[in-house]
């Protein structure tokens, strides 16, 4: 399908295969063609629903183990931050609870890192009584203690992939020059490539692994940032702890369609290594708690307390919206289990509710 997004990249790009990440983040981001520009994407109209967008209950948790981060601290001047916040939803959410528990780090500068034009104005007007700053680098973070939260964005930063062929890994490659988009095989990984992408000695042929640049890139900038003046990042998205395996996927409508068939047209995602955003923080200086399943790390945070204050017996529509909405959150047959969540912090060796039961993922033989 021409869409035209691809038209643009094939007016530009001047050769016919780019990178795994190059396309996504065309597709997804580029401010005049890509995904997130041109549609609304999140909520029940658009192609998917966020936890947020669930239900209020995720981002007071949340807010909650922030603030509660925040006392421990004893209460810095400090920055608010969170990035691609999409339609502000959870920005509402974590600045209500803010605003009612502790109005001094309500009264905080946010932060926020969007890339789409249109989103950004969407943030904005979702928090009129606040100064919000987009930025777009995270240079621009005042040097300050940081309490923020990244939910479903790594997800959405380009993803890079090799796949095993002949005996050697090559780059996996997106042709844009047919009519319809396919995979193809690149030039093969060179020495600092196959460190980069973690590759192991030994494969089988077409193994898939994955390496997110951008997403590592950011996640040093935000370790060094935690490490050096302190707060705490949480980090919610669908992920594992290894790079192994082809993780890429796309959905419009509420429905997973071929990753290639809808360019700039469908979410495109990829699974997070969560091992490896940990293992950069550990070099940064800092440390990445979990991540835990997200029902297991909502349920000891007390989402349940939390939703039977907001049970309505006498509004049973309602009353039934709130149920399904905490099981959505909660069952592992929904987001409960796959959807992970994790916690920056500095160096240290407390372990704050919601991650009683985790352990900090790391890959073996690296750093002690
Ligand atoms: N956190 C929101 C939206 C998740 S969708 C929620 O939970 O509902 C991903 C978000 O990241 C969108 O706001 C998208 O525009 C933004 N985004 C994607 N790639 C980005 C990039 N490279 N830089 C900044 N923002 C980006």
């Amino acid at each position: 399908m021409t869409t035209p997004l691809l038209t643009y990249l094939r007016s530009t790009v001047q050769t016919d295969q780019i990178s795994v990440s190059d396309f996504m983040k065309t597709a997804l981001s580029h401010p005049e063609f890509g995904y997130y520009s041109t549609r609304q994407a999140i909520g029940k109209s658009g192609d998917f629903i966020t936890a947020p967008e669930v239900s209020q209950l995720f981002g007071e948790m949340l807010a909650g183990l922030l603030l509660h981060i925040w006392q421990l601290y004893n209460k810095p001047d400090s920055c608010l931050f969170e990035a691609g916040p999409g339609r502000g939803t959870l920005l509402a959410d974590i600045d209500r609870t803010y605003s009612r528990l502790a109005p001094d780090l309500a009264k905080s500068d946010w932060y926020l890192l969007e890339a789409s034009p249109a989103l950004q104005d969407q943030q904005t007007a979702t928090l009129p009584q606040r100064t919000v700053r987009h930025i777009s680098t995270l240079s621009d973070l005042p040097k300050q203690p940081l309490f923020g939260i990244a939910n479903e964005f790594f997800d959405a930063l380009g993803v890079d992939q090799a796949i095993y062929k002949n005996g050697a890994w090559h780059h996996r490659m997106i042709d844009i020059a047919t009519d319809e988009l396919s995979f193809s095989i690149g030039p093969k990984l060179t020495l600092e490539q196959l460190k980069t992408f973690q590759a192991p000695g030994t494969a089988k042929p077409d193994d898939i692994i994955e390496t997110s640049p951008v997403g590592l890139h950011l996640m040093q900038s935000l370790s060094t940032h935690i490490a050096y003046h302190g707060g705490a990042l949480i980090i919610c998205d669908y992920g594992k702890t290894d790079n192994h395996g082809d993780t890429l996927q796309a959905v419009k409508d509420h429905k997973a369609i071929p990753v290639l068939s809808a360019p700039g047209e469908s979410d495109l995602t990829h699974w997070v290594d969560f091992d490896a955003l940990s293992t950069v923080a550990k070099n940064a200086g800092a440390r990445l708690i979990g991540p835990v399943p997200q029902g297991q790390c909502l349920r000891q945070l007390g989402i349940e307390a939390r939703a039977s204050q907001l049970r309505q017996p006498d509004n049973p529509a309602a009353d039934r919206a709130l149920i399904a909405a905490l099981d959505r959150l909660l069952s592992p047959a929904q987001m409960g289990q796959a959807f992970k969540i994790a916690l920056l912090v500095p160096q240290g060796d407390g372990t704050p509710p919601g991650f009683l039961d985790a352990t900090a993922p790391m890959r073996t033989g690296e750093m002690s």
